[in-house]
């Protein structure tokens, strides 16, 4: 082998090397951005609208969506028509 050959093969070797490592890197570096970068507001557990808490049983529901009742003049909100007696026999 002459010497121009192996450094040509030497050559191609390390910019193989550098392409694979570069594409290595980029990969990381795309997978780290994706999950520090977009990071939403709020996070997929937690709900976006402020929950109301049932005074009965303790389960958080959405206002508006579960059954409520005034009592004086605040609304409570309850996950069921058994908490929401409750409450209301409790008064
Ligand atoms: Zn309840």
């Amino acid at each position: 082998m002459t010497l121009v050959l192996r450094v040509l093969l030497l050559f191609v070797l390390v910019l193989l090397a550098l392409r694979a490592a570069g594409r290595f890197i980029g990969g990381v570096a795309a997978g780290a951005g994706a999950g520090a970068g977009a990071r939403p507001r709020s996070r997929p557990g937690e709900p976006p609208v402020k929950m109301a808490r049932d005074p009965v049983c303790g389960t958080f529901v959405v206002p508006g969506k579960a059954l409520s009742a005034t009592s004086g003049g605040t609304t409570e909100w309850f996950c069921s028509e058994t908490c929401r007696d409750t409450f209301a026999r409790r008064g």
